[in-house]
């Protein structure tokens, strides 16, 4: 039984998909998905021991050792072009994180039709980094689970230059315009957040004026979105 997070993720690969799972610690996500004949190959990714070892594991307990391999390397390093991998999974990380292994991996992108990403953080930073290398998001959920708040962010390659606006590399350009009520909550509390660090900052002896304007800046972004 997969995390309702995973599930989704899971939802978003295509059928007899030859996936690159990448930080993939227990390998939960690949061995559902060759559990369910969704997928007709996987790699595993891990750059941890501990994490590869559990991968190996599970593996091998599910006796998926035929469809799925666990490889120990850093980002799309598990990746070899003889695996003709089109779909890669990324979930679980920061999104720098995750811009930092498809920057350093561009070489293996070539022929990868569909990557689900889940960054935890910084989604904004991971779109820019899509749009400036021409990937077009064709679909995004956003969803609650264990009090937090997830984004899902499934992207392709695009034949013709991508344009965001800031708004949409914010919040997301699917999210902006479905405004679910946890795209609102996830905003309110956001808001929130900020409200309350603007009022510490008020407090301080000596003013952090151009952070105070930041964070203003930022609360007004976010007021015009939940209007
Ligand atoms: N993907 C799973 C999920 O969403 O539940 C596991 C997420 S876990 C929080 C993040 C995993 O990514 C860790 O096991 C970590 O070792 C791995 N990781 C971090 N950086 C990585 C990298 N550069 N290459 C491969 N794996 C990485």
């Amino acid at each position: 039984q997969l995390s309702k997070r995973l599930q989704l993720v899971a939802n978003f690969v295509p059928q007899k998909a030859r996936l690159a799972d990448i930080g993939s610690d227990h390998a939960y996500l690949p061995v559902h998905l060759a559990l369910n004949g969704q997928i007709e190959k996987a790699i595993a990714g891990e750059v941890a021991k501990g994490p590869f070892q559990n991968a190996s594991h599970e593996i091998k307990a599910r006796k998926l050792t035929n469809i799925i391999e666990p490889r120990l390397a850093d980002g799309l390093a598990a990746i070899e072009l003889t695996d003709r991998i089109d779909t890669i999974t990324i979930a679980g990380m920061g999104g720098t994180l995750i811009t930092e292994i498809l920057d350093q991996g561009q070489a293996k992108l070539s022929g990868v039709k569909t990557l689900i990403l889940q960054p935890n953080v910084g989604e904004d930073g991971l779109r820019r980094w899509l749009m400036e290398h021409q990937y077009q998001i064709i679909a995004e959920k956003i969803l609650s689970e264990d009090q937090q708040i997830y984004e899902i962010m499934v992207v392709q390659p695009s034949s013709q230059p991508v344009t965001y606006s800031e708004q949409e590399l914010q919040y997301g350009p699917i999210l902006l315009q479905n405004r679910t009520p946890i795209f609102m909550e996830k905003w309110q509390q956001e808001k929130q957040h900020l409200e309350q660090a603007v009022v510490q900052m008020k407090q301080a002896k000596q003013l952090p004026v151009k952070r105070i304007a930041a964070f203003e800046q930022k609360i007004n972004s976010i007021e015009k979105v939940l209007r």
